[in-house]
Order: structure tokens, then sequence, then C-alpha cells
């Protein structure tokens, strides 16, 4: 009867050890992928960011912030300036779609926020766009971005930036390739040097003084 007991104890014992250890497993894996989304999404606004001429530095880019990731960077006030801006607050999310096919748009709201009130400085402003934009060949799910009314000029600029920041990241797939891979792996890339060093250097736009720190 003791032994009959005892089993039983020891096979209790096994199946909640099991169990524990497969919802310890679920959890490190669904870490992983968050992780692995954060990464992407960071290395999105980054490549973004170092392919704009007016932004002077990237100071950091990291996916260890509590609300997930962050890439700081400096940038010289030109009047183009709202155009890049959009095109960097677009890259986080553009970099899921890409990824994923979706976007999270919780963790998306600010940068759809700030490029909504970019697409609108551009609109207000009739800002010329400074780069040749690739032809509208895929569409953006405006139903998700948390805004009811987004004038049709708006959207047309958002779509624009939108398809530029997907060529984008088709241009530099090898440098957002190895960003990502470092990023996984060391969580934060913490100087200009260092990203330099990853990503290589880049055209700069030389003699201008004032700077405005962003982040996305
Ligand atoms: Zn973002």
């Amino acid at each position: 009867m003791t032994t009959i007991l005892a089993l039983f104890i020891l096979g209790i014992g096994v199946v909640y050890v099991a169990v524990l250890s497969w919802f310890i497993r679920q959890d490190s894996n669904r870490f992983r992928q968050e992780n692995n989304r954060i990464a992407a999404h960071e290395s999105g606004h980054a490549i973004a960011a170092w392919s704009c001429t007016i932004v002077s530095d990237i100071h950091h880019i990291t996916i260890e912030k509590s609300n997930g990731g962050e890439v700081e960077y400096a940038f010289f006030i030109l009047p183009k300036a709202p155009w890049c801006l959009l095109v960097i607050h677009l890259a986080g999310l553009t970099a899921e779609i890409a990824k994923y096919g979706k976007f999270r748009s919780g963790y998306c709201i600010t940068d759809l926020y700030k490029s909504l009130q970019c697409a609108e400085e551009i609109v207000k402003n009739g800002i010329q766009c400074p780069w040749e934009l690739p032809a509208l060949s895929r569409s953006l799910p405006f139903h998700k971005m948390y805004v009811e009314d987004i004038s049709l000029e708006c959207q047309q600029v958002l779509l624009q930036a939108y398809n530029y920041c997907r060529s984008l990241l088709d241009t530099h797939r090898h440098q957002y390739k190895i960003l990502l891979a470092q990023l996984k792996n060391k969580k934060t890339i913490s100087s200009p040097q260092e990203i330099e060093s990853v990503l290589g250097n880049r055209d700069l736009i030389t003699g201008l003084r004032s700077v405005k720190i962003g982040f996305v």
C-alpha cells in the first residue's frame, strides 16, 4: 500500500514538473518572439534614420526599454525634415509588415500618431517630397490607425511615405539583416561609432548646426 502511495505521489510530482517546464518553455518562446518582433521594428526605424541625409547621428538603438525599444537620433532642421521624419516614424511598422504581414496597432500607436502629425504638416505647408517616390504598389490599413478621419491628402502622403519606406528596406536588406542579428544578440547598440561599424559609412549634409533630437 505504501509503495502504491509513494508511486502515486512520484507520478504526480513528475506530471507537475513536466507541466511546469512546458509553461516555462512557452513563456520563454513568447519572450523570444516578442524580442524578435521589437528588434525587427527598431531595425526598421534605424535603417530609415541611417538612410536619411538630414540625420546627423544615431545615438543608440535598443530593445531593452520597458515599453519595447527605442532609436535616438539627431537631425538637422531643414524644410524637408517632415518627409524624412515621416519615413523614420513609419519604418518600424513597415518593417513589421514586411516580416510578419501585419503590425501591432497598440505597440505602434505613437509612431502612427507622429506619422500623421508629419503628414498633416506636409499637406498644410505643401512641402515637396525630396525624393523620387516609387509607384504606389502597397496599401496601408488606415482603419487600424486609431484615427477616424484621415483626409485624402494625408492618406496619399502616408501611402507615398510607406511605399518609399518599403523600397528603402528592400534596398538596404543586407544592412537590415546584420542590424537585426546584432540587436537580437546584444539588445543595445550604444554609440554612433558602433552603429557605423555595423551599418557602414553614410552620406551626410555638412556645415549645418541646428540639430534636434528625435526618438522612435
Ligand atoms: Zn516604433
